[in-house]
């Protein structure tokens, strides 16, 4: 037997548990001794049932005396008891409700062995357990060589039929049947982390030594959690980086930067860039000076000025005569955008264009013409951008804006209409540096950490929704103060309809009732492009006080006057989401606010509410998030390219990522010796490629 035995083969493992194992993903040896134990019990609180105190958790030894199935009432709660004896003088009750199954599974006579908590019985005087666990023992089976009681367990979810005390006996079995495979980490590495190896930590994450600490295991903390984390992440690490190393030996375009682009980008700045616009911008030309394409992510808080820094380089492609494409998810982003780059772009004479999806046939094909003869320099777009039929005549640089929006077969198709164009990829869902460099993979990573000046801190405060009269008035005063503001609808997609009507009515009752006389605007999904244009526009120029939405302006709309955000239904969403609508005002020099209406909280709602009342910090705000709604779901499954990790969780376990990433890097960067790389690239293109998706690591 070894690491790539399937299981199937393993003695006491036919083909239908095998199928069960299969759906757990096991499949090899390997799979099943990674599979980890999802938490542990001490069961090393062994006593006699004489000595058991109520309270206390413990494991008892014992026989099964009698069996029953409740009497008339409890039998119809499903009460199954049970007495158990150990010659130490004393009775021991277990309850259990709905437990009929017990029936066909306790018998008396039976050598049984219970864990649980004590307590004393109120009818009987006994002493009880209630729903304890219970492991029926084979004869002769006792607490010093069984695998199951005195000691710490291993405790592992279930596969269809085969409990977690089978795993464990299987899992025993397959230790006890292995010879001790050689430790895949480098020398070095062991050696400086003080890890343990391999086979010691694999033995040690199901069947923990003696005096091992309970809450360490439970934390997914012991050092054989830790050193079998680290692996998994220092692999995938390793590849990411070895992939990294690859792509910039790619061919692409070399920008050049001269003192003539250095005047049109000083001609076109409304104002000084900040410290983070200036570096993150010195990060970016570096990428296209270099003869290799840009991978990039800028990563920025909602309002820190990722589009100024889009728009330099913008103009370093312009002037090298290539096109640029930019790239949005909603058509008001895009034609946001497309209006933000053409009044900065006026005094350079760059043609401007935008396409979108709602264009009618004619229209579009003016534009896709305009684009294959390379007659506009600067192209907006949403989803439309990416047909088959739109080319370029000379693509150097795709830039993407919110790409949690864009899966990366997105990308990569955009990337086709170019001979290896350069990509900058924009997001206001900003997460850790290491996290961002593991999820997005090929991509190096940028940060705008500085908020342009002058800007106030947004207040944001909690009301309830039979307060809005007070929300109100408060919109009342602000508009009255020259300010203007936005009441949203959050709403998910499929409930578009639903969130419509409820705009409709707050229109209706804003722009009759409350503020007879003043401009209120209502913009949605299914307002043709042309009608979105005009309500915008005269937002824009303040002619529209009120903005009633759906979630339409969720990214990116910029209106500086703007200074109020009410968000209603504000409980149905996720925080970055929140954080995002909330980021379309505080972007002037007044005070803004955020209102966020809601009905009755749950717990994890009322957390969400709260953590948004007291940060305004997007990288705070998106952990948070991260945490509450768990990787899967925050990034969504067609976003990442994110691997399943077996024990580690990228989330819980960020400080070993960290660590892990910069192993990682330092020895693909410095390897020991080139044959320590040679193998490690053939251990990951063996073990890990395939899970991790790393395609040609090496
Ligand atoms: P985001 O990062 O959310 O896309 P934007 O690019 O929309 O942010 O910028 C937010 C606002 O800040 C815009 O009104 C923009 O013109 C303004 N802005 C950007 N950079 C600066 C700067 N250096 N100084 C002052 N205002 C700036
Ligand atoms: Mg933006």
């Amino acid at each position: 037997m070894d690491l790539s035995t399937p299981l199937v083969y393993v003695k006491g493992v036919g083909p239908p548990r095998a199928a069960a194992l299969e759906s757990k993903g096991l499949r090899t040896v390997e799979d099943l001794i990674a599979y980890a134990p999802f938490r542990y019990e001490d069961r090393t609180n062994l006593k006699p049932i004489s000595r058991l105190a109520p309270g206390e958790m413990a494991t008892v030894i014992a026989e099964v005396r009698t069996t029953r199935l409740g009497g008339f009432q409890r039998r119809r709660l499903g009460l199954f008891e049970a007495t158990f004896a150990d010659g130490s003088n004393a009775v021991l009750l277990g309850k259990w409700f709905h437990g009929e199954y017990l029936a066909r599974v306790l018998e008396p006579g039976q050598r049984i062995a219970l864990f649980g908590k004590v307590e004393h019985d109120a009818y009987s005087g006994d002493l009880l357990m209630l729903h304890p666990e219970f492991e029926i023992l084979d004869s002769g089976e006792d607490a010093e060589s069984s695998l199951h009681i005195g000691r710490i367990v291993p405790i592992y979810e279930a596969a269809g039929k085969i409990t977690t005390r089978a795993f464990r006996t299987l899992v025993n079995r397959v230790l006890e049947s292995l010879a001790a495979p050689g430790d895949p980490l480098p020398e070095s590495i062991l050696r400086r982390l003080s890890l343990p190896g391999f086979w010691q930590a694999v033995r040690e994450l199901h069947f923990p030594p003696a005096g091992a600490d309970l809450r360490t295991l439970n934390a997914s903390r012991s050092p054989a959690h830790f050193r079998l984390i680290f692996d998994e992440f220092f692999w995938l690490e390793c590849g990411l980086t070895l992939k990294r190393a690859k792509a910039r030996v790619r061919e692409g375009i070399s920008f050049e930067l001269n003192d003539r682009v250095r005047e049109k980008i000083k001609a076109m700045l409304p104002f000084k860039p900040t410290g983070a616009q200036k570096r993150v911008l010195a990060e970016i030309a570096r990428d296209m000076a270099a003869p290799h394409p840009m991978h990039r992510l800028l990563q920025g808080d909602v309002g820190s000025g990722k589009t100024l820094v889009a728009a330099e380089a913008a103009i370093i492609a312009v002037e090298n005569r290539y096109q640029v494409a930019v790239l949005a998810p909603t058509e008001i982003l895009a034609s946001q955008h497309h209006f933000y780059l053409k009044n900065l772009f006026a005094k350079l004479g760059y043609a401007v264009g935008l396409l979108v999806g709602s264009y009618s046939q004619r229209e579009k094909k003016q534009i896709k013409k305009l684009i294959a003869e390379g007659l506009l320099h600067v192209i907006a777009g949403t989803h439309a951008l990416l047909e088959e039929d739109v080319e370029f005549r000379r693509l150097g640089l795709v830039i993407i804006d919110e790409q949690h929006r864009f899966g990366v077969m997105q990308r990569l198709h955009m990337m086709e209409k170019g001979v290896a164009p350069d990509v900058l990829v924009m997001t206001a869902t900003p997460i850790p540096r290491t996290l961002a460099l593991t999820i997005y993979g090929d991509l190096d990573v940028s940060v705008l950490d500085e908020m342009p000046p002058g800007r106030k801190p947004i207040k944001t405060y909690h009301v309830a929704e039979d307060q809005l009269e007070r929300v109100y008035s408060f919109l009342k005063k602000e508009v009255d103060n020259g300010r203007q503001a936005y009441v949203v609808y959050p709403v998910i997609e499929e409930k578009e309809a639903q969130a419509l009507k409820a705009a409709e009515k707050m229109h209706r009752q804003l722009s009759e009732i409350v503020f007879p006389g003043l401009d209120v605007g209502l913009l949605h999904g299914r307002l043709s492009a042309d009608d979105k244009e005009a309500v915008m526009n005269g937002f824009k120029r303040g002619e529209v006080k009120i903005l009633v939405s759906t979630t339409v302006i969720e990214v990116g709309v910029d209106v500086p006057n703007a200074s109020v955000m009410v968000i209603e239904q504000a409980e149905r969403f996720g925080l970055a989401q929140l954080h995002q609508l909330r980021g379309r005002v505080g972007r002037g020099s007044d005070q803004s606010y955020c209102i966020l209406v809601t009905g009755k909280l749950n717990d994890a709602g009322r957390e969400r509410i709260r953590t948004l009342v007291e940060s305004v910090d997007g990288f705070h705000i998106a952990e948070m998030d991260l945490r509450l709604r768990g990787p899967g779901e925050f990034f969504g499954t067609r976003q990442s390219g994110l691997p399943a990790f077996r024990i580690g969780n990228i989330v819980r376990d960020q400080d070993i990522l960290e660590i892990a990433r910069s192993e990682a890097e330092s020895f693909v960067n410095n390897p020991p010796s080139q044959d320590d790389l040679r193998k490690a690239v053939a251990y990951i293109r063996d073990h890990w490629q395939r899970r991790y998706g790393l395609v040609q690591v090496g």
